[in-house]
Parts: C-alpha cells; structure tokens; sequence
C-alpha cells in the first residue's frame, strides 16, 4: 500500500472548491462523464492505430445511483491507469490544476465563472465525502490499482482485485449533497450535460411499450436507459444531410417547439479554428418576443452552456442551434472570453458566414427569400443596427416591401423612386406607413400623386431607419402623415392664394382659439382646391424618439406630450365659408366640426369629445 499527501499548498483546499462553486454543483457528474468517455476515444484511437490489441467489446459507460450505500458510480471500459499512471495524473497533475484554478479565481464572483472550470476530476469532491478510483489499464500485465481520498489532502493507493478493463469511480456522497442521490435527478443532468456525447451512456433502466416479435399486442418492458445520441449531425458533412435531417434534429433539441425553423445555416471550420455547429432561423414574425438562450454552446459535444452573451453576437442570440467548439477558452470568467480574441475571431466569423448564406438564398431562390423575408426581417434589422459589417453585407439582401406587397432591394427601391419623389433640394424621400388601415387617408393621399409607400410596421423600423438614413446620400425617411404630402416632398410649384394674408390669419385665431394649445400647433397653408380641407399630421422626429422610447421602455421627454400639427387649406372652399359665416354659434361649430374631423383620423377623438362631435353633426344635418 501506497499512502501519501497529495502536493497542496493550501492544506484544506476541498472546502474551499465546494464552497466556491457552490451554485454549480452540478457539473461533477459532467466532468466525471467526460473524463469516463475521452478515456474510451483514446482507447478506441489506439486500436486503430493498431497499438492496442484489445477486443473493445461494450463501450457503455455506466452511471449508477445507490441510494442504500450513498453512493454514485462511473463506470466505463476504456483505457484505464497503471499505478503510475494514477500518481501521475491523478496525485500530481489533476490536483494541481484544481489548485491553480482557485488561486486564480479566488474572491471572484462564482457566477462569472462560465461553465467548465478544468476543475475535472477534483469537482467531485463538491458532492462526496470521499471518493473511491478502482482502475485497471488496457495493459494486461498491469495490476488493477484502488485509489481513495476523504477530502483531506492524504489519499491511499493500493493493489486491489479488479478484472474488468477500464475505471469505475465511487463517489461517497457526503450529507450535504444527498439530493443527488436520485436517479431522475441524475437522469436529468445527463441530459443536459451528456446528451451528445460520442460514447453511450446508460444510468438505470426505463420502461417501455413495445411489440414483441410475433405478438400482437404492445406490451411494457425494462430496457436499459441510453441517455445519449452518440452522433449528433452537427458533426456530419453538410453534403450527408438532408432537410428532413435538419428538421429530425431540431425537434430533438427542442421537443417542447410546436414552431417549426424557417431554414438552418450549418457551420463547418477548421481554420482558423475549429468549430461546428448548425444555427436555426425561427420564426420571429412581428411580435419582439426574443428568446435568448436557446443557441447551446458545446465543447467536444460536451454541453458548456446555453448563457452565450458575449461569445456570440447578441444579435445571433435570436437563433436556435449549437455550437460546438474545443477553441472557445472555457476556464476563464466570462468578462475575461467577451475580450479574448479567440472569442472574437469566432464571434466574428459566426456573423460573416450568416451572412454569406442568407445572401447565397437571396441570390439562388429570391422567391422563396421573399416568402421567408417577412419573417427574418427582425433578425437582419438587429443585426444591422448592432454590426456594421453585417449590415455591409445585408444591404445587398435586404428588402424593402412596400403598401402593395411588392419587395425591393434597396437599389432597386431608390431606382423605383429617384425620379417622381425628389425634392426641389434634390433629397430623395422615402415615404412609408406603420399602418396601412390607421394611416388609410394619407397613404391614399400620396398615392394620388404618383407617390411609392413602404410598409414600416416592424417593431425595429424605426430603430432601423434611424440608422440607415444618414447612410444614404442626400436621402430622408418620412412617415405619411409626417406632414402635408406636398411639404414632405417639396417641389417648386407655388399654389396661388385664394385669401389675403389677413384672411389667413384670421382663419388661424379662429381654430387657434378652439384647440388645445398645448397639444396642437395651427398651421394654414395654400393647397391644392382638390386637397382635404384640414389635416392633422405628427412630427417625423418627434414621433421617432417616442418611438425609440417606446422600444428601450423608457418614458423620457419625448413620450410626455405628444405632439401634432393641424393644417388647414385656406384654399378649399369650406375655409371661405367658415370666413364668410355670419351667425358666430355656426361658424364656431364649422370651425370645430372640421377640427374634430381632422382628429377622427388620426383616431384621437375619444370620450366627451367624440359625443359632442355625433351631436353637433346631427344639428349640422
Ligand atoms: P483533465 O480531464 O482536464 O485532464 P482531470 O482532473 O479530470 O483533468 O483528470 C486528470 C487525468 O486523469 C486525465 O487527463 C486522465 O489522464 C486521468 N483520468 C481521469 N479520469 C480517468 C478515467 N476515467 N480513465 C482513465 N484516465 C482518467
């Protein structure tokens, strides 16, 4: 027999590990599992290597839960430790690295630490009072060894009868940690942490309905319980794979998804760094309902992690999928990999091959781009906003749909445009609606004039607008009911007044006198005998800072007071009437009658207000 002190520095350093990874208990079970299968893939390299000559025979690795003797047990048949070996990597190496990786996170926060630790074998003591190694090598000749540990820094090595090839881990599951003694709990972990590992795992067994061969009948029985798929696609060529494959995938990682993805991108590099993965545009639609968190993180096709802040672009963070790389620096905190340039350089190139697809779909089947545009549209608009290289290349792709439903790249849209909606400054202006019903009569007002309408309806138009406006040469963004359509696309044509001057301004303290001044400015402008007599519009950029108040939920000095012009065509008849009434009680019911119209459509007129108006149009009648 073998005794010894393991070499530590900090004479109690189990306490501490259990203590400072409190919140993440959990993970022992992965880093034993993963531990238990890197063991069996170095032996099966070897016997393709041919410098091992073992029959592999069953490669399961097991995970046994014994509630009676409190412990928890790893199994698994791979390449096993000599003695040495077990000092080696267990006395020295092992140890070392779980007390380099406390000093250097030592009073830092334990829920900044992401996922793996390269704590390994040692996390297990966050769960055991001691832990038992009992391990044979794949080299016959050698002695099985047992190796025990009670959490102090003496640990015990001894010869011991072990036939079977490969390392079994007994944990001793101390007090504090019982709740672990329960196979659906560890069940539960597996899946989370070991879904798709190459190696099978089993823990326990499960009941299942099945028909036996020959019978009629299904009838129930105990199988052993497989946690894993051992070949996840995401290590396939793409070439191998087909939609309903991707589909297959999908719903195994989500099950609980009724939405199926609109289409996946399937990332594939080795250089210069390695990373697989398959990211699955959902369905967003218009709703901003972002669920964060669902794109799983992946080393070696162990589970790390589904909190990617940082490590993949936030607006990535809108997809489904995995990633799964051995290059992302996982033993760090989180603040240290959002600057690691490893980091970046994926994050990075996650972005440009997103973009290379959907401009690849865009260029192949612009079609089928289309049907899918409207969905998307969130997704590519977020990233434009939050990357200037995406946007660089989805300017490309983008489209814009206008009032009839057709789509434009934003070429072709300035194309469609540049000669009836310029300006006499030679501005180009981009109409557009947020909603075709509410804003019916200026959108119909526009139309007339020969004028093209976007549809801005998204929850990130206005976001995005902002953004792209100053990006493009002498061009501007209005919203129909901005203003009188001939002042948002001014031209030089002067309409003749049919009042003086002093008839104008007696037409503005008249409706100035009859509307609250604190929400509407009275404007009186020579339009068109044909154009409507009164208009109400709305700031374009006052309405797009409470838009953008809107979206960051904040309620600032914007959203306080809203806003509007009322503009009244002294050159329509029903202005001369007004002037030319001689009863005072008409002419104020004209007056009011017209304001009150104005703010019917723009579906403002509510309460007392509305009552007075279906009142006094009666009288009227
Ligand atoms: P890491 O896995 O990061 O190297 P660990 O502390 O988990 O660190 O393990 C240290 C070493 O112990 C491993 O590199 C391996 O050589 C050996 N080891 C651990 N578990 C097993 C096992 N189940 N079978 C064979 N060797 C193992």
């Amino acid at each position: 027999m073998q005794k010894g002190k393991i070499n530590v520095q900090t004479e109690n350093i189990f306490p501490v590990i259990k203590k400072f990874l409190y919140s993440e208990h959990d993970i022992f079970i992965r880093e034993l599992v993963a531990n238990a299968v890197d063991a069996t893939q170095k032996l099966k390299t070897l016997v393709n290597l041919g410098s091992a000559s073992v029959d592999l025979g069953d490669l399961t690795i097991e995970v046994q839960v014994d509630k009676e003797k409190k412990q928890i047990r790893i199994i698994d048949r791979g390449i096993g430790m000599t003695a040495e070996e077990v000092d080696k990597y267990i006395n020295q190496i092992a140890f070392s690295s779980a007390e380099e990786f406390l000093s250097k996170y030592k009073g830092t926060d334990s829920a900044n630490i992401i996922g793996h630790f390269g704590l390994g074998f040692y996390s297990s003591f966050m769960v055991a009072s001691s832990v038992e190694i009992l391990t044979k090598s794949y080299l016959e000749e050698m002695p099985a060894v047992k190796w025990s540990c009670d959490g102090s820094p003496d640990y015990e090595m001894t010869a011991c009868e072990k036939i079977d090839r490969g390392t079994e881990i007994i944990l001793n599951i101390a007090e504090d940690a019982i709740e672990f003694l329960d196979e659906h709990k560890i069940v539960g972990l597996l899946k989370k942490y070991c879904r798709f590992l190459p190696v099978p795992i089993r823990c326990g067994n499960e009941k299942i309905w099945e028909k036996p061969e020959g019978e009629e009948q299904e009838k129930e029985v105990e199988k052993p319980r497989i946690i894993n798929n051992t070949n996840p696609i995401w290590k396939e060529a793409p070439n191998n794979l087909k939609e309903e494959d991707y589909l297959t995938f999908y719903r195994e990682l989500y099950p609980m998804s009724f939405e199926e993805p609109l289409f996946q991108i399937h990332l594939n590099v080795d250089y210069p760094f390695t990373l697989n993965g398959i990211l699955y545009f959902p369905k967003v639609k218009n709703q901003f309902e972002i669920q964060k968190n669902k794109v799983q993180l992946y080393c070696n096709q162990v589970f790390i992690t589904d909190q990617l802040e940082g490590i993949i672009p936030e607006f990535m963070m809108l997809l489904h999928g995995v990633i799964d790389s051995p290059d992302i620096p996982l033993n760090v905190s989180r603040s240290y990999l959002q600057s690691d340039s490893n980091v970046k350089k994926i994050s990075t190139h996650i972005t440009k091959k997103v973009a290379e697809k959907l401009e690849e779909m865009f260029k192949n089947n612009r079609e089928d781009f289309e049907k899918k545009w409207d969905d998307i549209k969130i997704f590519i608009q977020y990233g434009s906003i939050a990357d200037e290289k995406f946007y660089e290349r989805a300017k490309n792709f983008f489209l814009f749909k206008n009032t009839e439903e057709k789509y434009f790249t934003m070429e072709e849209y300035q194309n469609h445009i540049s000669v009836l909606q310029k300006d006499k400054h030679d501005t180009l202006v981009y109409l557009y609606a947020s909603d075709v019903d509410a804003q019916h009569l200026y959108i119909g007002t526009a139309k007339e004039k020969g004028y093209d309408i976007l549809l801005m309806d998204g929850p990130l138009d206005t976001h995005f607008i902002n953004m792209l406006e100053p990006k493009l040469e002498k061009s501007k963004f209005a919203r129909v009911d901005a203003d009188i359509i001939d002042k948002l696309i001014e031209k030089d044509e002067i309409q003749p007044a049919k009042l003086s001057e002093k008839e104008q301004e007696k037409l503005k303290t008249l409706f100035s006198d009859m509307t609250d001044k604190e929400k509407f400015s009275i404007q009186v402008e020579n339009l068109s005998e044909t154009d409507l007599p009164i208009m109400i519009t709305q700031n374009e950029f006052m309405r797009r800072f409470q838009d953008m108040e809107k979206i960051t939920g904040q309620q600032g000095m914007y959203g306080r007071f809203e806003h509007y012009n009322i503009i009244i065509n002294a050159n329509h008849v029903i202005a001369g009437k007004i002037l030319s009434e001689k009863s005072k009680k008409k002419k104020e019911a004209l007056t009011q009658q017209l304001i009150d119209l104005a703010l019917l459509s723009q579906n403002i007129l509510s309460g007392e207000k509305l009552s007075e108006f279906v009142k006094r149009s009666i009288e009227l009648l």
